[in-house]
């Protein structure tokens, strides 16, 4: 059960449960588009986006393709989780990647 993604939970990397993917097809053939979701047991849901490109984010919702929710990680208010993406050279960046290898959906380490 469950559809395969590179999504795990941005707060203890658990992998998560209930996985679901919602194609919103693109303009064109070559255009990936998705909603990836899935629930962890201990932190909840979560879901990015991919469109063509790994997700610059990942953010916390209330249920697979719902609204936004707050977090409190270590007494810090978090409305998303940022990955590893955004640090990864423009030329990777530009150059033909996977949007869905694993490696770029790891979240940031948060500064302390
Ligand atoms: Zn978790």
């Amino acid at each position: 059960m469950g559809s395969h993604t590179p999504l795990r939970c941005p707060i203890c990397d658990g992998e998560l449960t209930h996985t679901a993917i919602r194609d919103i097809g693109g303009v064109t053939a070559d255009l990936i588009w998705q909603v990836h979701a899935g629930e962890c047991p201990v932190h909840g849901w979560f879901q990015a986006e991919v469109i063509s490109r790994p997700p610059r984010e990942i953010f916390p919702v209330t249920r697979p393709f719902g609204a936004a929710r707050r977090m409190v990680v270590d007494g810090e208010e978090l409305f998303s989780f940022s990955t590893v993406w955004n640090d990864v050279p423009a030329l990777i960046k530009f150059s033909k990647v996977d949007p869905l290898d694993p490696q770029y959906w790891r979240v940031r380490r948060q500064a302390r």
